[in-house]
């Protein structure tokens, strides 16, 4: 068959181990899965309480114009509805951006390491890939800055960036920005927009009504709780949300993703304890790492890569048999690594109460 040939050595997506196969796997009964930055408190009640009386018909398509997640959305950004693009999670919207604007010919650009999905989707529409390794975890802006040219499409940051949990701050970014040409799209990946506490963070809602080239993207799969209904969305000026918009399908986010989100952005107390719980819980990691002498990225997101000074995949499997899933660094371009994500002060402590037995392992 005539496949593009690009994909051929693609890999498919590898999911982490489900908690039921390692339940299997080792006997265990308790499995914690700290392995993909999901919020470890769940979703807002107000979310569960709506859906336990909410009953679409389930023989009718999705509102493909999502009104009312779009309404509360744009309300709470205080941004035109027709600045909005919702997808089935922001990993669409990434497709949606890389469809529109990628093809042979063109080069984007990117942190590594940073998030898979902007560089498997660039090696699908077969545009060329320039990487910008990472300096000290945080994003080499102008180095990135020095690999624009003509052919540059689409330039991609993550911020806070996954896996390193370092940010951009805003003198960086508006830096940043000021220099990249009009006709080159800027995707800024705030996933974890919402844990941020870094008083030099930037406000990317101001930066984008300057920045008629800018795309920001967040996601009610982490501090929201909703990783199960993909729901992700973007912002940017009217025209170029405008411009994506055909290029997204008609009924990509789901009903009941639609109603659960909604719900989700008008528990914003919920958000916030959210976000005070993670700040206890990275300094339960942060005192660990102290005490052993461990090297780590301090993070502005749910998650903390921690360098173990030996195979990532060890330590993972380790813990593993100790009935936690984390993520090895192998896989994440930190080979000595591993990233935790953040969960609640009791499974901190017995994931850290494992990592201790390492030593001894
Ligand atoms: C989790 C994550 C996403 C994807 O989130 P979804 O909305 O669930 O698709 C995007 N970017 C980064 C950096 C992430 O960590």
């Amino acid at each position: 068959m005539k496949w593009k040939e690009q994909i051929l050595n693609l890999k498919a997506y590898q999911p982490g181990k489900s908690i039921d196969e390692v339940k299997k796997m080792f006997n265990l009964e308790k499995i914690t899965k700290l392995a993909s930055n999901e919020n470890p408190f769940g979703c807002s009640p107000v979310v569960n309480q709506m859906l336990q009386s909410y009953q679409p018909l389930r023989s009718l398509y999705p509102d493909g114009y999502a009104a009312k997640l779009r309404e509360a959305t744009a309300e709470f950004l205080n941004v035109s509805e027709r600045q909005l693009i919702f997808g089935n999670g922001s990993d669409e919207i990434i497709q949606i951006i890389s469809r529109a604007l990628l093809k042979p010919g063109v080069n984007t650009i990117m942190p590594a390491p940073s998030f898979p999905q902007y560089r498997h989707n660039a090696i699908i529409e077969g545009a060329e890939i320039r990487e910008v390794p990472l300096v000290d975890g945080a994003h080499d802006l102008s180095s990135m800055l020095a690999q624009i040219d003509e052919a540059t499409a689409v330039v991609w940051l993550c911020s806070p960036n996954n896996p390193s949990g370092k940010y951009i701050n805003e003198q960086g970014l508006v830096g940043f920005l000021n220099k990249v040409p009009d006709d080159i799209l800027v995707v800024l990946d705030e996933a974890y927009y919402e844990y941020v506490v870094a008083d030099d963070y930037y406000d990317s809602l101001e930066l984008v009504k300057k920045h008629e080239n800018l795309l920001v993207l967040r996601t009610f799969s982490k501090i929201y709780g909703l990783a199960s209904f993909r729901v992700g969305y973007g912002f940017g000026q009217e025209n170029l949300v405008q411009t994506l918009e055909p290029v997204r399908e008609p009924f990509n986010t789901n009903v009941l993703g639609q109603a659960a989100a909604a719900a989700a952005i008008q528990d914003q107390d919920f958000v916030h304890a959210c976000k005070e719980e993670n700040r206890k819980g990275l300094e339960q990691f942060y005192q660990f790492c102290r005490e052993h002498n461990l090297t780590y990225f301090p993070s502005q997101g749910n998650f903390i890569l921690i360098d173990f000074n030996r195979d990532g995949d060890e330590v993972f499997q380790f813990l593993l048999s100790e009935g936690y899933i984390v993520r090895s660094g192998q896989a994440l371009g930190y080979p000595t690594c591993v990233r935790v994500t953040v969960g609640s002060a009791e499974q901190n402590n017995g994931v850290i109460e494992s990592m201790k037995k390492l030593w001894n392992a």
